[in-house]
């Protein structure tokens, strides 16, 4: 093996900007890593994440065996190979699905998996197999009341409304950071870059939120909100739009339906009406609906603070119908849609099939057992996770497969899933690391690293903020004896099927591929496989993905008709990605609803308005109660990034944000500790005094509290941090989408008095 130097290109895995990075190794070494600069996405720019990668690599703690409890679920968990890893799986996991049913099996996929195509793509085959109702992901604790929206206004859970940011005049962001973040569910690298710009070139920058943000800190104007009062603001400006004569519904007027029922629907939310519940005066709620009316191409992007409340798919509603009824839905400068060169664009449709209508999508197909939530997008609530395993009955869970998951810190009531977790009869984890979560499984299989994995963003390009395609190879070759994840997910999936641990599993892909062309009704599946089978895996599946989708080379039906068109081999070609242009208008091609219009009045939302109606004569909170919100940091994301030592250096991030008046009050110190409680449950944490927060509201992020016993995260556990989701109430739901309430719920704030005071 030769030392010497070499570069290599790499999309970062670590979060939904997406960088293109450029690696430099020398052997098994890294000696750089930088920003990209012809990547086409993001154009040399990365945050201090990206330079993790190495540690993230190098990592001690980082699983390279798989971990097994040999004598049972009281035993400890045991370096094992892999033979015997999956020889306890096919021992242990059909026996209680034969003796209970499928839905005695639950799975819980994490944030993680949406970066690792393995993981993703393989993902489905396994659920299929498993054949369970019980299906959980972080989705629900995160974007899912987006995705609900967007389906039932367009017509498909992956249509979203994204910011044309480039070419905008005015922006408005409500609970989203995307200068910490670089954009959620809108891929956006450079998001402060990107805002300079809009305001060199003479456009505006808005904020709303509870906390004055990195973002509000680099935007023209910013306003406080009182946590979970968003439904109140936005219904009050789509009111003020209605009542000043405002409406402009522009190009997309032809497939708007339901102005009028919106009209009638908004009609009592006055600003006066609302004012005192959001802490916004009357006079700035409407200027806001009029600045937005005013710009000649306005957008207006609201994220997870947006999504993690009571309200979070009404919200999410109203932010695009501010979009829409200004007449800036579809247009350049205001939101648009993406057209992905795979996978959301073809294979999981919006743009295959008839364009311009579709079946739209539908909620509770089946329903939660204990608490009857619907199923949403295949989903159910993951707070309910616990509560299907505790209830006795016909479909208890019993046994669990966790991927990339760690819901013991990411999930409302930590507690009460860890608990839960132990009265599981088996469980499996797919990790990197022996985690909060993934220390209750019988078994561990770890992952690669994501330098030993290639990469092709599965969802991302969906979400770009500009079309691109781009694809990275492996860094490093994966160490000998290592399978990568998406042949452990299939050698689950083999079990599951009744094939036992010793499947082939490159023949089971075969098998898969052949059956997934077979169903998609090609008329020349084997010429099909032929033409792919310079690739393998998911590299396979992208290929066939590109080469179908809406810029490929179409190896589907009529065979290979478009010669230029793209696949894996020319994307693998192009260092950098292939640019695919800025976004064009997709109306009315992208719709799939039954009506084939933008479904603006959708009756799940109206009829879930009155409960905001109800609510808006609560009254603001008890006395001495604060309201509590989380926050991202650009050195952190969720749960998994605090073992590495590049991200963990510095200040403590774990730190309670308090505004100076209500630290007086509550008799608080900068630097002192605060409790914080909730009913029974009650956390310490340090106390940061911030002019930044809204009085009334404090800040902790989520995702820490890695001093748990059988985790194994050396450098995290040194400095662990609380759990900000001890505090929450798994039984706080947006009842339309199932995500978790994060943001908003009222706690008792008070100082800790020092030891010997
Ligand atoms: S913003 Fe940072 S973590 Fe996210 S993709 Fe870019 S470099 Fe990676």
């Amino acid at each position: 093996m030769t030392d010497a130097a070499q570069s290599h290109y790499r999309i970062c895995p670590l979060c939904e900007a997406c960088c293109g990075l450029e690696l430099r190794t020398e052997g098994q070494r890294i000696t750089s890593i930088r920003g990209f600069e012809a990547d086409v996405l993001s154009a040399g720019y990365l945050c201090p994440k990206a330079v993790a990668l190495k540690d993230l690599h190098e990592d001690p703690d980082r699983l390279r065996q798989p971990l097994i409890r040999r004598h049972g679920r009281n035993s400890p968990l045991e370096p094992a190979s892999w033979d015997e890893a999956f020889a306890l799986i096919a021992q242990r996991l059909p026996a209680v699905t034969a003796a209970h049913g499928r839905d005695a099996l639950a799975l819980v996929l994490g944030n993680p998996a949406a970066h690792k195509m393995g993981l993703l793509l393989y993902f489905a085959r396994l659920l299929r197999a498993a054949g369970t109702r019980n299906f959980f992901s972080a989705s629900t604790l995160d974007q899912m009341p987006k995705q609900l929206q967007s389906g039932l206004m367009f017509g498909h859970w992956l249509s979203l409304a994204l910011p044309d940011i480039e070419r905008t005049d005015y922006m408005l962001v409500i609970g989203a950071n995307p200068v910490a973040s670089n954009g959620s569910m809108w891929t956006v690298p450079d998001f402060r870059g990107k805002a300079k710009a809009l305001r060199a070139r003479g456009g505006k920058l808005v904020v709303i939120d509870p906390r004055r943000s990195e973002t509000a800190e680099v935007a023209d104007a910013h306003h406080f909100i009182r946590p979970g009062t968003d439904v109140f603001l936005l219904a009050a400006m789509v009111n003020t739009l209605f009542a000043e004569g405002l409406i402009r519904l522009g190009p997309a007027a032809p497939w708007l339906a339901g102005v009028d029922s919106v009209r009638d629907a908004v009609a009592g939310f006055t600003p006066e009406a609302v004012a005192g519940r959001c802490g916004i005066a009357a006079d700035s709620i409407r200027q806001l609906a009029r600045d937005l009316a005013a710009a000649p191409r306005a957008c207006v992007y609201g994220r997870i603070g947006t999504c993690t409340q009571a309200y979070g798919t009404l919200v999410s509603w109203l932010i695009d119908l501010l979009n829409t009824l200004t007449g800036n839905l579809d247009q350049p400068g205001g939101v648009m849609f993406a057209q992905a060169p795979a996978f959301a664009a073809n294979t999981v449709a919006n743009t295959a099939g008839q364009p311009g209508v579709g079946r739209g999508v539908t909620t509770g197909r089946h329903h939660g057992r204990v608490s009857g939530a619907p199923e949403v997008f295949g989903e159910l609530p993951i707070v309910q996770l616990a509560e299907e395993i505790e209830t006795a009955g016909p479909g208890q869970v019993r046994a669990l497969i966790v991927i990339a998951g760690n819901p013991v810190l990411s999930a409302p009531n930590g507690p009460r899933i860890a608990a839960a977790l132990d009265q599981l009869e088996f469980m499996v984890s797919l990790d990197i690391y022996c985690n909060e979560t993934a220390r209750h499984a019988d078994v561990i299989l770890p992952g690669l690293s994501p330098l030993q994995e290639s990469h092709y963003d599965v969802p991302f390009p969906q979400f770009s903020h500009r079309n691109q395609a781009r694809y990275s190879a492996a860094v490093f070759a994966p160490p000998a004896g290592q399978p990568p994840e998406w042949q452990n997910l299939l050698r689950l999936t083999a079990i599951l099927q009744g094939r036992g641990a010793t499947a082939d599993v490159l023949a089971l892909d075969d098998e898969l591929l052949a059956d997934d062309l077979r169903r998609a009704g090609a008329a020349q599946p084997d010429a099909m496989l032929q033409a792919l089978s310079a690739w393998s895996g998911p590299e396979r599946l992208v290929d066939l993905a590109l080469r179908n989708g809406p810029y490929g080379d179409k190896l589907g039906d009529p065979f290979g008709d478009q010669p230029d068109g793209m696949n894996l081999a020319k994307l693998a070609a192009a260092p950098g990605g292939i640019d695919l242009g800025p976004l064009q208008p997709r109306l009315p091609e992208l719709l799939r609803t039954p009506s084939g219009r933008v479904e603006l009045a959708p009756p799940l939302l109206l009829a879930d308005l009155p409960r905001a109606w109800a609510d808006l004569a609560a009254a603001n909170g008890q006395p001495g109660q604060m309201l509590i919100i989380g926050r991202r940091d650009t050195r952190s994301n969720n749960s998994w990034m605090h073992n590495l030592p590049t991200l963990a250096k510095g200040p403590e991030r774990c730190t309670l944000l308090v505004h100076p008046a209500d630290a007086e009050r509550l008799g608080l110190s900068d630097g002192g500790l605060a409790r914080v409680s909730r009913g029974a449950a009650s956390l310490q944490a340090p106390v940061v005094l911030s002019a930044a927060m809204m009085p009334g509201v404090v800040s902790l992020p989520h995702g820490w509290g890695h001093d748990l016993a059988g985790s194994r995260l050396g450098l995290a556990s040194l400095r662990p941090g609380v759990n900000l989701n001890v505090l929450l109430d798994d039984g706080l739901i947006d009842p339309l989408s199932g995500n978790a309430v994060l943001s908003g719920v009222a706690v008792q704030v008070e100082a800790v008095a020092a030891v010997g005071a």
